[in-house]
């Protein structure tokens, strides 16, 4: 059985057996090729595909975009050899994946996982292993307000949005908050317990919030005299995503600890933790393990996106591409008054629209209707992080589509409920 071509079914069973706690809109994919995903629609003339321009990139996943042949190749490849075997044998996939982050990297070691979460999970339980081999009483770890580390019990107590831990309390002790980019805040924060500092470069999953350059060149000197770690959340900023291959390197920093996840296996789910030879202590054999991680077909689609990213044309491209959305986009910030602001590095990049006038949500369907995928944050923004195979042309594309949005949005009032009114309009009752 395949319902892959009945969209009704397809709903109905999400809706039936699917544990409700995404809200998907209104569509299913069938198919993808560089920068587009494509849905089957039914259209009275027969079943017709829908060609969508993916800005959002399954979140700063698809970094090689939809259907890249050298990733499928190197998938298909090893899966038909052995997709898994255990982490009771040496892997060469593995081997040569760690060879490739370490040598590009500050790290020395790596450890793999399947997911941003189990990452950051890695890095917080490493930073109190390293302390507590060193028999030094520290555990605490300083996180920032509005970061978002992941889902479960010790990352949602490692991000700093109450909404995410309350329902589950009691939640994972040890954890305190600091507003980003307020060093005074972090360096009064400090205790002879402070075990480490978690913080993201870019805060992406509340909007896209750099952290100032001045602010983490502190921080990092602060770490560094206390005897306290660094550990960088690149889950999202990593591997390309803001034009280098990590986002430290934009800050002239170095870890002690890094998580990557998201965009590293191009689609394949794979999350790595990254550490320092020193760090390195804080593990002992049989203190940490997974039975996925870093299993050879995982780690086969890490080592295509490594070896494309290092061979400087990928990473051209993402700050061509870069640059030009962002030129276009200031200049739509000074043209059209309900654009408020684009924050951002690389490609990844923030939109807050006037909330008085255009809402996320809205604007988010107002995109989809016009066969565009983006992701709405909070009450006005809209976050992109295409492919970072994503060309200019494809670009330009979107900025016409944002224009056309903008313009037909000025002069009218009242935020939501206008843009719902206008996605009626255009894509008929949905
Ligand atoms: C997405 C994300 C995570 C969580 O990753 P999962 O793979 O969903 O567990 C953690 N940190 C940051 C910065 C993220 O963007």
């Amino acid at each position: 059985m395949s319902i892959e071509n009945d969209f009704q079914l397809v709903k109905e069973f999400d809706k039936k057996y699917c544990l409700q706690v995404f809200a998907p809109m209104d569509v299913a994919f069938v198919d993808g090729k560089g920068s587009y995903l494509y849905s089957m629609e039914k259209k009275e003339e027969g079943v017709k595909k829908r060609k969508y321009l993916d800005m959002i990139g399954g979140i700063a996943v698809n970094s090689l975009g939809h259907g890249d042949k050298e990733l499928t190749n190197a998938i298909s490849k090893q899966a038909e050899k052995f997709i898994h075997c255990s982490n009771y044998y040496y892997i060469a996939q593995r081997s040569e994946l760690a060879y490739r982050l370490c040598h590009n990297s500050f790290a020395d070691k790596a450890f793999f996982c399947n997911s941003g979460a189990e990452a950051n999970e890695a890095a917080i339980k490493i930073a109190r292993g390293y302390f507590y081999y060193k028999g030094v009483d520290k555990y605490e770890i300083i996180t920032a307000n509005m970061s978002f580390h992941g889902r479960t019990m010790a990352t949602i107590a490692a991000t700093g949005q109450e909404k995410f831990r309350k329902p589950f309390a009691p939640n994972v002790p040890g954890f305190k908050y600091v507003d980003l980019n307020d060093y005074e805040q972090l360096e009064n924060a400090v205790t002879p317990n402070t075990a480490a500092v978690m913080l993201e470069l870019i805060q992406g999953e509340s909007g896209v919030h750099p952290a100032d350059r001045e602010y983490i060149k502190k921080v990092s000197e602060l770490c560094k005299a206390k005897g306290i770690l660094l550990i960088i959340d690149e889950v999202q900023t990593g591997i390309g995503r803001t034009g280098r291959l990590f986002c430290y390197e934009n800050y002239g920093i170095k870890p002690d600890i890094m998580t990557l996840a998201k965009g590293l296996g191009g689609g394949v789910p794979i999350g790595a933790m990254l550490c320092t030879n020193e760090v390195a202590t804080g593990f002992h054999v049989g203190d940490h393990g997974s039975t996925f991680g870093g299993n050879p077909l995982a780690c086969a689609a890490g080592n295509v996106v490594m070896e494309r990213l290092t061979d400087g044309q990928l990473l051209t491209n993402v700050n061509n591409s870069s640059n030009y959305l962002f030129d276009e986009l200031n200049k739509l910030r000074d043209k059209y008054e309900n654009l408020k602001y684009v924050r951002g590095m690389g490609l990844l990049i923030g939109m807050e629209f006037d909330e008085n006038l255009i809402s996320a949500a809205g604007m988010k369907e107002r995109f989809f209707s016009m066969g565009v995928l983006v992701s709405a944050i909070g009450k006005s923004t809209i976050r992109i992080a295409p492919p970072l195979t994503i060309s200019t042309s494809e670009c330009a594309e979107f900025i016409k589509t944002l224009e056309t949005i903008l313009k037909s949005e000025v002069g009218k009032s009242g935020p939501l409920s206008t843009i719902i009114d206008g996605i009626k309009n255009i894509t008929g009752n949905k």
